[in-house]
């Protein structure tokens, strides 16, 4: 399987094939923004590649300037959903452990409320 191939079982890459519907925010050529189906907080958007890559790791290893695009496209998620100045939370979750389910990598965009730290 060569890197960033579509990958049959995969949620994320049937969302971005249109097999399964998503709220579209933005996309650009490599990068889709969609809504999260279980929000977490008033604003809370998943920024994925249309590449697939397993989790975050794997993507800045693999595909360092795709790595970059999907964080500048979350902060552009944010500015458009009017959170730049409020502040906002971005999080790769990584593995079973940390609570990652879908296993093609996301950034969660989070805002729209105050957030607590340390994470649950
Ligand atoms: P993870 O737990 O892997 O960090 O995040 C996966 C996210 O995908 C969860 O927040 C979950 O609510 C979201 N999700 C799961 N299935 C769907 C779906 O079919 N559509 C959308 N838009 N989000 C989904
Ligand atoms: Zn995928």
């Amino acid at each position: 399987m060569a890197a960033g191939e579509p990958q049959a079982d995969c949620l994320f890459c049937k969302i971005l094939a249109g097999d399964v519907p998503a709220t579209i925010v933005r996309e650009t050529k490599d990068v889709v923004a969609f809504r999260d189906i279980n929000p977490q907080a008033p604003t809370h958007v998943l920024v994925i590649p249309r590449a697939h890559y397993a989790n975050a790791g794997e993507l800045g290893a693999q595909a360092p300037e795709l790595a970059g695009a999907l964080l500048a496209e979350a902060a552009a998620v944010a500015a458009a959903e009017d959170l730049a100045e409020a502040g906002y939370r971005i999080v790769f979750n990584t593995g079973a452990g940390a609570g990652q389910t879908v296993f093609h990598v996301h950034a969660h965009l989070l805002g729209g409320r105050g957030l607590s730290w340390p994470p649950g």
